[in-house]
């Protein structure tokens, strides 16, 4: 990565008044670039620029927003090589799965343009009309994580946008690039001030959230930090849409094809280096199967290339922070202190990168933190059970409620297993699939709100009654 990437205020390129602090290549564990550090003044200024943009935003129309967001879906295919390389080297994806971030993110947000938010008739009796119309909300700001962050920008401004409001998003710390780059492109097509961008290492996030001039936030990131969030939220009743943490369970039901389920389990437990939110992170297994399948999925473990995300057939890269390594450095270690068996699959390049086998764990048993705790990292916990009802009590003994799976053969068990689960999403011989046109959000600690589909469309407005008597 060569270029430079600035912040965006009222479409403007600006530098930073805090100076810039230096982001880090997980694959080599050394700085590669600098990046901007907003100052809260600059956060004051982004947000009256997108409070001023609001004022003829809100009013355009359906069919000017659906146009915009098209040329944005072009802008971003046609930048899909830098946009790939960018998130490559912050955030340490293989490049294929870069590229797959890059194609979601332009479907993503064809889908999002496409959306309608029609106007409701709730009474039209001879006397009286009532519809229900839905509006804007006002400036929203975005709070991004590190996983899959173009993607997840992505998933946060269009709706926001489609829906007639102003943002201004900050991405993480960690992985800032690809959105400056985003945002840039944005505003290549946007009016100035629509949306805009600052970076910084610790004080914009906590500025935003308490910001008297931002009226909903949309937050996708870990339980405490929403728990922060929702706090500040109240000085102004923000609204607020919290994608949190999941602990995801799955349960394999006696009798399961285990060579057809097998790849797939491994793949949705893995995605990302298992650094997904909806990522299926402790598996339960009937005890009739459990050696059988475990030796599949360890198999499966020792056939990855894991290597540096631009190299050629690899299919695993590093994790993406020293924090996330050494958590789940000190997950599997107290694993195997707990007597389970750590079955560390494929080889790891010899050099400073945050580089972790995906690990297969045998003999796991709640109680271990590998199994209570999200991992958020490449090792999936195998727990094995002889009764079903204490396999769907086990997985909802969780405090999360983000997604859940149930993998077998006869569906109207499965999905009869399915609907016992607490969780927003419960997938049958599947799991960690988000689809455009599907709402997706958690419950419990993993947070509230629904993205995509109408739902999610719908969580950027507020409804206003208009009651006509005739
Ligand atoms: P994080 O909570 O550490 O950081 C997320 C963002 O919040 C960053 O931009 C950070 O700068 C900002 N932030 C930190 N402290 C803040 C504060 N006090 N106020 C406002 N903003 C603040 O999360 P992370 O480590 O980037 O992401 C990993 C976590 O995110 C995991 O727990 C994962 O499960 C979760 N996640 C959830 C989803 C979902 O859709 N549910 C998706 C991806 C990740």
């Amino acid at each position: 990565m060569t270029q430079q990437y600035s912040m965006i205020i009222n479409g403007q390129a600006v530098a930073g008044e805090q100076g810039t602090y230096p982001v880090i290549n997980p694959a080599t564990a050394k700085a590669f670039a600098e990046c901007p550090c907003a100052s809260v003044n600059q956060l004051d200024q982004a947000v009256d620029a997108a409070e001023t943009a609001f004022k003829e935003w809100q009013h355009s129309s359906h069919e000017e927003r659906k146009t915009l967001l098209h040329k944005i879906a072009d802008k971003i295919e046609e930048n899909a090589a830098e946009l790939a390389e960018i998130i490559v080297t912050e955030q340490g994806k293989p490049l294929p799965l870069a590229q797959m971030e890059v194609g979601g993110a332009v479907g993503w947000t064809r889908y999002t343009a496409e959306l309608e938010i029609p106007v409701e008739i709730v009474e039209d009796s001879e006397h009286k009309l009532i519809e229900m119309h839905r509006k804007p909300i006002g400036v929203v700001g975005s709070i991004l994580p590190w996983n899959w962050p173009l993607m997840i920008a992505v998933w946060h401004i269009m709706p926001a946008l489609r829906a007639g409001n102003t943002v201004v998003v900050k991405p993480s710390p960690l992985t800032p690039f690809n959105t400056l780059r985003l945002v840039e492109l944005m505003n290549d097509v946007l009016p100035a001030g629509v949306v805009n961008v600052l970076t910084d290492e610790t004080e914009i996030g906590p500025a935003m959230s308490a910001h008297d001039k931002i009226r909903k936030i949309v937050f996708t990131g870990s339980t405490p930090t929403g728990q922060h969030i929702m706090r500040s939220a109240a000085s102004n009743l923000k609204r607020l849409t919290l994608e949190l943490g999941g602990n995801d369970g799955g349960i394999v039901l006696p009798g399961a094809d285990l060579d057809a389920i097998a790849e797939g389990i491994f793949q949705t437990a893995f995605l990302n280096m298992g650094q997904t939110c909806a990522a299926l992170k402790r598996l339960y297994v009937h005890e009739s199967q459990y050696e059988e399948l475990t030796d599949k999925l360890i198999a499966i473990a020792a056939q990855q290339k894991v290597g540096q995300g631009f190299e050629e057939g690899i299919s695993f890269g590093p994790l993406q922070n020293k924090m996330q390594y050494d958590l789940v450095s000190n997950l599997i270690a107290d694993a195997k202190a707990c007597g389970a068996k750590v079955h560390a699959g494929a080889d790891i390049p010899e050099n400073e990168g945050y580089f972790i086998a995906p690990t297969i764990v045998t003999g796991a048993q709640d109680g271990m933190a590998v199994v209570d705790k999200e991992q958020f990292g490449p090792v999936l916990p195998v727990i094995a059970y002889s009764d079903i009802d204490a396999a769907v009590a086990a997985v909802n003994a969780s405090e999360n409620g983000l997604g859940g799976s149930v993998w077998g053969t006869d569906l109207e068990q499965c999905q009869q297993i399915a609907s016992k689960l607490e969780c927003g999403t419960a997938w049958i011989n599947g799991h960690a699939e988000v689809l455009p046109h599907a709402p997706f959000g958690g419950c419990k600690m993993s947070g509230f709100g629904v993205e995509f589909g109408q739902e999610g469309l719908l969580e950027y407005t507020t409804i206003q009654v208009v009651n006509i008597n005739r």
